[in-house]
């Protein structure tokens, strides 16, 4: 008889954005002429740049000769990007990697769901909260973060992000294993400073500890003096890897290309003692389970690196923060306690009188037709806010703005 890893049954049935749908639908049904504007997305919307595009074509194009066509690539990526990347992400910031401790990746999701099955099951997991879900999920899944009491899971330590203490997560007091930090944080918006990462990195190194560092934001600070890499920290090579995506920063969303890297000087320990190399396990992993992202990704993903494709790329990061700072301003006009949205796409909302995640949204859906994404889905913290986006169109950001408005004023917009 095959049996189930009955970890998946742990998982709470429904995800959110399923919920958050179903909702929108009924209220849809019921109110058929109404214009619905989502400021719940979670996915880009302007198309890819002309740089990218022209290397997309262009790839296409040598798949079709004999000469230039291309099977399985190498699995760390093409040379051409790793060496991109290098030169580009991390030189100038005073980070020297080598481009073996680069890894290009279909995106950030699979890696910071995979990395957790390098270390032993009974580690312990550290999370800000609330946070991208993801990094809890796959720990469920394997049987690492016990059973869900009350919204939170038993084996996870949550690291609570809020106002009173603005979104800097305390320090443990004791040893974590693996902890997950993500900055540019989804979903608060908020970011972290430079003496801030570096206590976790000293953290880390104190405790024995991992940080699996998420950078999928990391093209929208704004902010020069904060952080871009987790290696800009002295002693971070020693206990960080650090995800990066092309999603947000290139609107690769529907391509599929990231990266993440593994520094070489990075070990973990044996229940004897001896320290392995986490590079040299992660190559072995990915050898067996990935064939590498496609060439033609990965060529489009190279044009970004290009002076053309840093600017197309730059506009299109500006036009949604734009978009994020004609939000910001409104509601704070509105009197709402506003969070993020400075070096970051998502804006967290405190809802007035502390009014439920989920009652604010089904309040906002039903008062002034738009959508947001409940603050308790990303985790306990969560209860109390809610998270919209800037990825929408300029136009449907500043109707959504003028009919919350009229909503709070007590007409209909
Ligand atoms: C969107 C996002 C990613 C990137 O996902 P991809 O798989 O690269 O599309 C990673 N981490 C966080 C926190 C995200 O919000």
């Amino acid at each position: 008889m095959a049996l189930i890893n009955e970890h998946f049954l742990k998982l709470p049935g429904n995800y959110l954005f399923a919920d958050i749908a179903k909702k929108v639908n009924a209220y849809k049904v019921s109110h058929p002429k109404e214009k619905v504007i989502s400021l719940g997305i979670g996915d880009v919307t302007r198309p890819l740049c002309p740089a990218v595009i022209e290397a997309m074509h262009k790839a296409v194009d040598e798949m079709a000769e004999k000469a230039s066509f291309r099977g399985y690539g190498p699995e760390r990526g093409y040379d051409f990007l790793r060496d991109a990347i290098v030169k580009n992400d991390f030189l100038p910031r005073g980070v020297h990697l080598d481009k073996d401790e680069i890894f290009i990746n279909d995106g950030a999701k699979s890696d910071t769901g995979n990395i957790q099955e390098i270390v032993r099951w009974d580690n312990s997991i550290g999370v800000t909260d609330p946070i991208y879900p993801v990094y809890i999920d796959s720990n469920v899944m394997i049987g690492r973060a016990g059973i869900l009491e009350n919204g939170k899971w038993s084996n996870v330590n949550y690291m609570p992000c809020n106002a009173e203490n603005k979104f800097t997560p305390q320090i443990p007091d004791h040893r974590v294993d693996m902890i997950y930090l993500c900055y540019p944080n989804n979903p608060t918006g908020t970011v972290i400073t430079r003496e801030e990462l570096r206590k976790w990195v000293n953290y880390a190194n104190k405790n024995d500890s991992l940080i699996f560092y998420d950078a999928a934001y990391e093209a929208y600070i704004q902010d020069e003096n904060i952080p871009h890499s987790i290696y800009e920290i002295r002693g971070a090579r020693k206990v960080a890897i650090e995800f990066h995506s092309y999603s947000k920063t290139a609107g690769f969303t529907g391509v599929r290309c990231g990266y993440t890297v593994v520094p070489k000087e990075l070990t973990a320990s044996t229940l004897n003692g001896e320290r392995i190399p986490l590079n040299q396990i992660w190559d072995r992993r990915q050898c067996t389970k990935f064939n590498g992202t496609s060439y033609i990704s990965q060529r489009a993903a190279e044009a970004i690196y290009t002076p053309e494709g840093k600017q197309q790329v730059k506009e299109i990061i500006g036009y949604y923060m734009e978009n994020a700072r004609i939000m910001r301003e409104q509601l704070t006009k509105l009197g709402f306690e506003v969070y993020g949205g400075e070096n970051a796409p998502y804006i967290w909302v405190k809802t007035p009188n502390n009014t439920p995640s989920w009652k604010f949204f089904e309040e906002m859906l039903y008062g002034a037709s738009v959508v947001c994404t409940p603050g308790v889905g990303f985790g306990p913290s969560g209860e109390g806010y809610v998270r919209l986006t800037s990825f929408g169109e300029r136009e449907d950001c500043e109707e959504a703005m003028k009919r919350i408005a009229s909503w709070l004023s007590g007409k209909k917009y």
